[in-house]
C-alpha cells in the first residue's frame, strides 16, 4: 500500500524482561520503548533526543529488527515487516543501514578496511567481480573524505572522526534508502561533529535518503532535522517541525532540555532562566503512573498521577502528550 513515510512505526513497544528471586521465577518488564508512533518521509530527518536510557538507541534497533517488537507495527514503504523473520528481512537490511555511537568499538580491530566495508557488499551481492568491489571500496573512501589507500589499513591506525567515516562509508556500501545514525557525533570532537554532521546532510541531498538522527542533546539534531521527536522514559512526548520544537517548545520536559542549552551570547546567556530538573530519570522497571514525568514536572496536577497523557496536535505537525493543553 502507498504511505507518504518510507518508516513508519504504529504504536511501537519494546519491553525486555527481568527475572529474579529464587529460580528466577519473579520476572519484571523494562518498557524501553512503549506505545511510540511517527513517520520518517524519503529525504527527511527526523531527529530523536532524550536522556541516556529514554529509549531512543531502542527504538532505532527496533525498527532494524536488532530487537524483536514486543507489540505495534513497523512499515516500510507501507508494507509490514513487523513479524518478518531474518531470511524474510534481508532485502530490507540492504535498504536500512545503521551508523553507530563508538567509532572506536563498532569497526572490527582485526579486520581492514577493504574487509569492513566489502563485508556489506559481499552479504547483500552488489559487487559482481573483485574489480567492481574494489572500484565500489575506493570510491567509498573517497566519497567520505578519506583516500582509497587507505583501504588495506587497519581502524587503529586513523582518528575517531575518520573512524567515524569509515562506518558512513560502510553504511553507504549497499546504497540504503534509509540510515539511522544513532549518536554518530557524541563521541566526536566539537570541532569534528560539523564536519561529520555536514557531509551526512551532503550525501542525503545527493541521494535522497531518510535519517533517523539519534542524540541526546536537542542543540546537535536542531541543524540536521526537519523534524524533531522528543523521548522520555520510553514515550514520545513531542514531535514536530524542527523549528516549533525548538523555538516554541510544548512539553515541560522539552522546555527543561532547552534551557540546559548554553548560549554562545553571554548577555542572553545570564537573562535566561533555567528549569532544573528535580531527581533522577525514574527506572524503567517501576515507571510512575499516569504521565512519566509527572515525578520531576512543576506543573503537575492531580489527573496526572492516574491519566496517561497521548500525543495530541497542537498546531500542523506539532504534537504533545501534555495534560497542560488538553482542550
Ligand atoms: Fe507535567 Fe502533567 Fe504535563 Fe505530565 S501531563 S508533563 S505531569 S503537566
Amino acid at each position: 500500500m502507498a504511505s507518504e513515510y518510507l518508516v513508519e512505526v504504529q504504536g511501537l513497544k519494546k519491553y525486555f524482561t527481568k527475572t529474579s528471586g529464587l529460580f528466577k521465577k519473579t520476572e519484571k518488564h523494562i518498557k524501553a520503548v512503549d506505545n511510540v508512533s511517527f513517520g520518517i518521509r524519503p529525504g527527511e530527518t527526523l531527529g530523536l533526543v532524550g536522556e541516556s536510557g529514554c529509549g531512543k538507541s531502542t527504538t532505532g534497533r527496533t525498527i532494524l529488527k536488532l530487537y524483536e517488537p514486543t507489540g505495534g507495527k513497523l512499515l516500510y514503504n507501507g508494507e509490514d515487516i513487523t513479524h518478518l523473520n531474518d531470511k524474510q528481512m534481508l532485502p530490507y537490511r540492504k535498504r536500512m543501514q545503521m551508523i553507530f555511537q563508538d567509532p572506536y568499538a563498532s569497526l572490527n580491530s582485526r579486520m581492514t578496511i577493504s574487509d569492513i566495508i566489502g563485508e556489506a557488499i559481499d552479504t547483500h551481492n552488489v559487487a559482481s567481480s573483485t574489480d567492481e568491489r574494489e572500484h565500489i571500496i575506493a570510491s567509498l573512501l573517497q566519497r567520505v573524505g578519506l583516500m582509497k589507500d587507505h583501504a588495506s589499513r587497519y581502524p587503529h591506525e586513523f582518528s575517531g572522526g575518520q573512524r567515524q567515516r569509515i562506518g558512513i562509508a560502510r553504511a553507504l556500501a549497499v546504497n540504503p534508502e534509509f540510515i539511522i545514525c544513532d549518536e554518530p557525533i557524541s563521541a566526536l570532537d566539537v570541532s569534528i561533529q560539523a564536519q561529520v554532521v555536514n557531509m551526512l546532510e551532503e550525501i542525503q541531498a545527493e541521494t535522497g535518503m531518510g535519517y533517523l538522527f539519534i542524540a541526546h542533546d536537542l542543540s546537535m539534531v536542531k541543524h540536521i532535522s526537519n523534524r524533531i521527536g522528543v523521548m522520555y522514559l520510553g514515550n514520545l512526548v513531542e514531535i514536530g517541525g524542527s523549528d516549533d520544537v525548538y523555538c516554541e517548545p510544548a512539553h515541560p520536559y522539552t522546555k527543561a532540555l532547552l534551557s540546559a542549552i548554553p548560549i554562545p551570547d553571554p548577555t542572553s546567556e545570564k537573562s535566561k532562566s533555567r528549569i532544573i530538573l528535580q531527581g533522577d530519570v525514574p527506572s524503567p522497571l517501576n515507571p510512575p503512573s499516569g504521565c512519566r514525568f509527572r515525578t520531576r514536572c512543576q506543573y503537575c496536577m492531580e489527573r496526572c498521577s492516574v491519566e496517561e497523557p497521548t500525543l495530541h496536535t497542537i498546531n500542523g505537525e506539532h504534537q504533545v502528550a501534555c495534560h497542560l493543553y488538553d482542550k
